[in-house]
C-alpha cells in the first residue's frame, strides 16, 4: 500500500512546494561595506524570513572577480566594475529559504538603480550603476555556480530553529 499509493501521493502532494532549502549568493560590495549597510541589508534578509548559512569577509582577488563575472568580461565597463569590485572587502553570504533566488533579486532592485524601485536595496541606497551596493544571483544555476566559488562545502552550515518564529517550516 505504502509503494503503490502513499508514497506517489505524497511526492504528488509535495512536488508544488518550493524548496526549503534553495539558497542564494548575497554580497554586500565595496561601497556598501564602506557606507555601514552590512547590518542594515542582513536585516532586511532576515526579516524576510530567510535563513543565513554561510558568511564571510573578503578581499576580492581579480582572479576570483572574473570567474564571478565571467559574462561580463568582454563589456566596456569590465576594467571600471574589476576596479571597484576590488577597492576594498566585500561581505559575501549564502541565504536559503523558498524561492529565495528569486526573491533576493526582487528585495536587491534593478541592476541600474535610477529604475531600481524604492524599498529595494538599491532603491533606497544607490544612485549609480556602478555602486549599487549589493549582488544576488539572478538564477538557480548562477546561484550554485556562485555558492562553489565563494564558499567551501564546510563554511556552510546546516542548522535547525526552534520552531518557533521560523516561516519557513
Ligand atoms: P546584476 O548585478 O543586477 O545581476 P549584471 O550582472 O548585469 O547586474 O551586472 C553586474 C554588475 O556590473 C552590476 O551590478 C554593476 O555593478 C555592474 N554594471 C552593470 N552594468 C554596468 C554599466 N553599464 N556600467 C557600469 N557598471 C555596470
Amino acid at each position: 500500500l505504502w509503494l503503490t499509493t502513499i508514497a506517489p501521493l505524497l511526492c504528488l502532494l509535495t512536488s508544488g512546494l518550493p524548496d526549503v532549502r534553495e539558497r542564494t549568493l548575497i554580497a554586500v560590495k565595496p561601497d556598501g561595506v564602506q557606507r555601514r549597510l552590512v547590518g542594515q541589508i542582513i536585516h532586511r534578509f532576515e526579516q524576510r524570513g530567510f535563513k543565513l548559512v554561510g558568511l564571510k569577509m573578503v578581499q576580492v582577488s581579480e582572479d576570483l572577480l572574473s570567474q564571478h563575472y565571467r559574462e561580463l568580461r568582454a563589456k566596456p565597463f569590465y576594467p571600471s566594475l574589476q576596479h571597484y569590485m576590488t577597492s576594498g572587502p566585500v561581505v559575501v553570504m549564502v541565504w536559503e529559504g523558498p524561492n529565495v533566488v528569486q526573491t533576493s533579486r526582487k528585495m536587491v532592485g534593478h541592476t541600474n538603480p535610477t529604475e531600481a524601485q524604492a524599498g529595494t536595496v538599491r532603491g533606497d541606497f544607490s544612485v549609480h550603476v556602478s555602486r549599487n551596493v549589493v549582488h544576488a544571483s539572478d538564477s538557480l544555476e548562477g546561484a550554485r555556480r556562485e555558492i562553489q566559488l565563494w564558499f567551501q562545502g564546510k563554511d556552510l552550515l546546516n542548522w535547525e530553529c526552534c520552531n518557533q518564529g521560523n516561516m519557513m517550516e
